[in-house]
């Protein structure tokens, strides 16, 4: 099915963008009709039948049978014990840290490079964040900063580590440090539901781990997530945490703090037929990627990079960097960002993003690291070299991989139902920019 006419305020957005960039040196390549996404949902059929069976029988509430089967086949899916379906991703993330025992003022260790979705629980339930550097293998979580922050804050009892666009952390080096300081992890597996690490799904190597079926993600129920555990006992203080934490008496009796949190067994019908699609979803992403690996083979780029021998990402979003010596002059206020072109064969980010959404083919900035966040200016950041600093002073000087990352990555069109023409179209489009 197609997603025409459900996007339009975004359409404008795309077309008022490509007003005021110059793009003279693609002249000649005209732009999408309609726009390629970056990652946008698919359904396939299956996913009404069991939102209608909901309807139909009246189940138009947090229980029923969409979310039992949800819950059974992602347990199967994943290797998991238990899972708990949730309003979303974040909601996971919040009773996960909650259950990793975070009370206010407790330090939680995170990883800066990443959606603020993996991190803004540990505020919500007043914990301190601190933020931990990426590696540029993986983009991910670097193992020596986790352990230096260890060094530098001993007594922190939990970690929570994201696999970023798809690609696992190094998850069984991460969580050999947290069980060596006694420190509880959190999975933070909203981006990479399906992705292998070390022959075992992500989603498995926390305590207490998220997925998250967002609209963008690699399967999606419009909304929905889920908390994965193999603790009966942790399922089932989420599952009553997320149903306003009633205690077990005819009235609404209450001896902790709840949330509304619970998936909709409407939602979980459109999970429930996403769901035997996962495989395909990852195969079409796959093929997205490579053949993008493939094309800028000879271009000063490189794609956001695995370790294969030790995993299979879901390559949910494909995204290049661009060489050091081949960025051209970039710069980036809080909200805008200019460049400077002074030589042929050099480009950035900044120039691919503006030229590709003038074409209407949408891209996105790598996610802006959390350090640099004005919201979170204050909190400390740990990079590999031991170097904590406990704020943000700007750009200038930011040695550290995620800013670096940052600064010279891009989220190119990823999406499933993107053809091999119009993938052309973008390949050339980045092509042209470093001619
Ligand atoms: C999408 C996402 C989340 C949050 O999931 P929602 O279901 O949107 O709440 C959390 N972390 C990361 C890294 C994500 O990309």
């Amino acid at each position: 099915m197609s997603n025409e006419g459900i996007y339009k305020p975004e359409e404008r957005a795309l077309t008022d963008a490509g007003n005021r960039v110059d793009d003279s040196i693609i002249r000649d390549i005209p732009a999408f009709q309609k726009p390629v996404w970056l990652s946008s949902p698919t359904m396939h059929g299956e996913e009404l039948k069991y939102m209608r069976e909901a309807y139909e029988t009246n189940w138009m509430s947090t229980i029923g049978k969409n979310i039992n089967e949800v819950e059974r086949m992602v347990c199967e899916k994943v290797g998991c014990g238990y899972a708990v379906g949730l309003n979303c991703g974040t909601s996971a993330i919040q009773l996960a840290v909650r259950l990793a025992g975070i009370q206010r003022g407790d330090r939680a260790f995170c990883s800066d490079l990443t959606f603020c979705a993996t991190v803004n629980p540990v505020s919500y339930e007043g914990g301190e964040l601190v933020f931990i550097d990426s590696e540029y293998e993986t983009w991910n979580m670097d193992p020596r900063a986790l352990e230096k922050a260890f060094a530098r804050y001993p007594d922190t009892k939990v970690v929570v580590v994201a696999n970023l666009y798809g690609t696992p952390a190094r998850l069984d080096e991460i969580r050999a440090i947290c069980d060596a300081h006694r420190a509880v992890l959190v999975e933070d597996a909203a981006e990479s539901l399906g992705a292998v690490y070390k022959g075992r799904q992500t989603g498995t190597f926390g305590t207490y781990n998220a997925i998250s079926f967002n609209g963008n993600k690699i399967i999606t129920g419009s909304t929905g997530g889920m908390l994965l555990t193999d603790d009966v006992n942790a399922a089932n203080k989420a599952r009553k945490w997320s149903t306003q934490a009633r205690e077990n008496a005819p009235w609404y009796q209450h001896e902790e703090l709840g949330y509304n949190f619970r998936m909709s067994n409407v939602i979980a019908g459109v999970v429930r037929g996403q769901l035997p699609y996962l495989e395909e979803h990852i195969r079409q992403k796959k093929a997205i990627y490579m053949r993008y690996k493939e094309a800028f083979r000879d271009l000063p780029v490189t794609m956001n990079p695995y370790p294969e021998e030790i995993m299979e990402p879901n390559f949910w979003l494909s995204c290049i960097l661009v060489d050091r010596e081949a960025m051209c002059r970039q710069a980036r206020s809080d909200l805008e960002e200019v460049y400077f072109k002074s030589r042929r064969g050099e480009s950035c980010p900044a120039e691919m993003y503006q030229l590709l959404m003038a074409r209407n083919a949408q891209c996105r900035p790598i996610w802006k690291p959390m350090h640099m966040q004005p919201i979170f200016r204050a909190n400390p950041f740990v990079t590999a070299c031991g170097e904590v600093r406990d704020t943000y002073v700007g750009g200038r000087g930011d040695a550290s991989v995620s800013a670096d990352v940052f600064e010279r990555g891009l989220c190119l069109p990823s999406d499933n139902k993107m053809t091999p023409e119009e993938q052309d179209v973008i390949i050339r489009i980045v092509r042209r920019c470093f001619e």
